[in-house]
């Protein structure tokens, strides 16, 4: 079960390695332990570092960074918050310390196979996970290009608004 969700992240990330093992084999326990099934919109996932395991929970947690619900927030630590925000459960799993010196098989081996608690530790997450995975966000013209922009995203430039390339290229001029 877990080498089949393994194999079919490698299509989705082009080569098997230990660190796509590491977020599929994060993301199934994640399923497991919070009773949900892949892809519910409900489904929320902020990981603490980016790397190849980014892919496996794609593959197999279904949150993505197109569908909005897949987020860094970078601690530096292999580390992943997982959320479903319609039974309000989450968990956190982080990496423990791993054997070194293992050939890069053997590696992905135990990743997929050890017992959980020598893989990952589970606690409390992290952070809030938000409500909606767009915050919508009204557009407007630039000024200067005529492109339509995001109302954050917008600088007032002269009493105009302006995008952020047209206001950075002001500034070098
Ligand atoms: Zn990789
Ligand atoms: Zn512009």
């Amino acid at each position: 079960m877990i080498r089949e969700l393994f194999e079919k992240a490698g299509e989705l990330h082009g080569h098997y390695c230990p660190g796509l093992a590491i977020g599929v084999r994060a993301a199934a326990e994640a399923l497991k332990l919070l009773g949900a099934e892949k892809g519910e919109h409900s489904l929320y996932c902020i990981a603490e570092s980016r790397a190849c395991y980014m892919d496996g929970i794609q593959s197999v947690f279904g949150t993505t960074w197109g569908g909005g619900n897949l987020e860094l927030r970078d601690r530096g630590k292999t580390a992943f918050n997982f959320y479903d925000r319609t039974t309000g459960k989450s968990l956190r799993l982080v990496s423990k310390d791993w054997p070194s010196g293992l050939e890069k098989s053997e590696m992905i081996e135990f990743l997929l196979n050890e017992p959980l608690g020598n893989v990952f530790s589970v606690t409390e997450t992290r952070f809030e996970a938000p409500e909606d995975s767009f915050v919508r966000q009204p557009s407007q013209p630039c000024a200067v290009c005529g492109e339509m922009c995001r109302e954050p995203f917008l600088r007032v430039s002269e009493g105009r608004l302006v995008c952020l390339d047209c206001a950075e290229k002001k500034l070098k001029q």
